[in-house]
């Protein structure tokens, strides 16, 4: 059975991380049917095997509703997090002691393990430690190479493995941990389409961990450290997608910092056209809640109308109580805003200047083509997925209708912005190519009787980088029949 693609009635992709609340075949499949576009397995979290079973049933659903999914890694990076604690929850009170050590011994209320000596013999009385995205707050009282004994200036619940960030003190690190190797290997043996490196401060950074990637997947650099900023255009020239990753970024920097940043970051990946995904605490009240509040709303909103390619679920999806209502709430506000009559224009804001390749002038073509008259798809063959990014990066007002045989550059169409994929053998003429383009059109929902059509090839056909050849075709009665 294929599904239609264009039931997602929206261009914006939505992203959502798998976790207790989401890790079975019928989760998935809710989350996909209610809009998520592609899966995120945080690897900080769960098992190997947890992990591989739910790729396990992301593929089966591939099969079934005969749609490629996009499935992205996301590597821990050198985050510091706590350890465990004996209960599920604990309660640190203002002003009472709490210890942070080397034991590796289930913590409670007065100490936890930090497996991470380096830190701990960095920090210096007076130095602030702040845990769980920054809602819980610590200064060192005392510290002897081993451990710091600290008070709560800030309490709060905290709860097994939250991330620590220390930002008075620069640390050492290099963005792949061992664990990041061993989680990378795992990740490219499951064949997963997208990587997600975490922390990236420098461009060499990117560079180590693509060479470790070896092509197998695409990566994405997420930004989430000031020093990541400082060089952003090197690091999106070495990345094939971006993640505004405001949980870190808003700890790290003042949260009022985020909301210009985010704006940076999404019209700098829209210019380089590097997919780029806003993440983090979008619908944060959804995870107790069914319904969010009206400034998450907004904020979702926000994030279309700058023309990210996705928006995110992470705790909401993972851990929420409500996954399927905040992937089914993305889809609503995706759909509202995108029917906004002043959303293409806000859409167009940043200015996306053709690069002076055969590529970008059809692409621009194909986005004026799209403004004149009335078409209900562009359709393109690729084979790399890059006439498809080129495509994207102009924000065309129809959707983007991928054929590739290359299933790796299917699924990683999965995060860009209004484009759906079909998986379909190389064509080796030109009335196979448009005879094609009106089947896949039409079977996907893309058009009926009348319709128009902007197809984009390259000739010789099935030749890598070759995109030059730009036709516009009517959908006529004849191949509405014989669909
Ligand atoms: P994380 O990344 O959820 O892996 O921390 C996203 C963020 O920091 O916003
Ligand atoms: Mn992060």
């Amino acid at each position: 059975m294929v599904s239609p693609i264009f039931s997602r009635n929206r261009k914006v992709k939505i992203l959502a991380t798998l976790g207790p609340s989401s890790s079975s075949p019928e989760m998935i499949e809710k989350m996909y049917r209610a809009g998520v576009d592609a899966f995120r397995m945080n690897m900080s979290h769960g098992e190997h095997e947890a992990h591989a079973a739910n790729v396990r049933s992301i593929r089966a659903l591939e099969k079934k509703i005969g749609r490629p999914i996009a499935i992205l890694a996301d590597l821990q990076g050198p985050k510091l997090r706590i350890g465990t604690f004996a209960e599920p929850a604990v309660m640190l009170h203002d002003g009472t002691r709490f210890t942070l050590d080397m034991i590796q011994k289930k913590g409670d209320a007065t100490r936890v393990n930090l497996p991470h000596r380096e830190i701990l013999s960095t920090l210096q009385p007076g130095h602030t430690l702040l845990l769980d995205d920054g809602k819980i707050r610590l200064q060192v009282i005392r510290s002897d190479g081993n451990s710091v004994e600290t008070e709560v200036i800030v309490g709060g619940i905290i709860s097994d493995r939250k991330g620590v960030n220390v930002p008075e003190v620069v640390l050492p690190v290099s963005s792949l941990t061992d664990k990041d190797r061993k989680d990378l290997t795992f990740a490219l043996e499951q064949d997963v389409d997208w990587i997600a490196l975490s922390f990236v401060q420098r461009p060499e950074d990117v560079a180590e961990a693509r060479r470790l990637i070896g092509g197998k997947a695409a990566l994405l650099a997420k930004i989430e450290k000031p020093a990541a900023i400082d060089r952003l255009d090197e690091i999106l020239e070495l990345s094939d997608a971006v993640m505004v990753a405001r949980g870190d970024l808003g700890v790290e920097l003042l949260p009022e910092q985020v909301p210009p940043l985010q704006k940076k970051i999404v019209a700098a990946a829209r210019k380089l056209g590097r997919p780029v995904v806003v993440a983090t605490q979008m619908l944060e009240s959804m995870i107790k809640s069914p319904t969010p509040t009206r400034a998450e709303v907004s904020d979702v909103a926000t994030a279309i109308y700058d023309g990210a390619d996705a928006i995110m679920l992470s705790a909401e999806s993972a851990v929420g109580d409500w996954p399927i209502e905040a992937a089914t709430m993305m889809d609503r506000i995706a759909a509202q805003v995108e029917n906004d009559p002043s959303y293409a224009d806000r859409v167009h804001f940043t200015e996306t200047v053709p690069d002076e390749t055969t590529a970008d002038a059809l692409a621009a073509a194909s986005y004026n083509i799209a403004r004149t008259i009335k078409t209900s798809a562009i359709v393109c063959y690729t084979s790399s997925g890059s006439t498809a990014r080129r495509m994207a990066r102009e924000r065309p007002s129809v959707p983007l209708l991928v054929l590739t045989p290359n299933r790796h550059t299917a699924r990683r169409v999965g995060l860009l912005w209004g484009a759906y994929a079909v998986i379909t053998r190389d064509v080796t003429d030109f009335e196979e190519m448009i005879g094609k383009a009106k089947r896949m059109a039409l079977r996907h929902g893309l058009g009926e009787a009348g319709s128009r059509l902007i197809v984009c090839a390259g000739v010789p056909f099935g030749t890598p980088g070759s995109t030059n050849l730009l036709h516009i075709v009517r959908l006529i009665g004849d191949e509405l029949k014989r669909r």
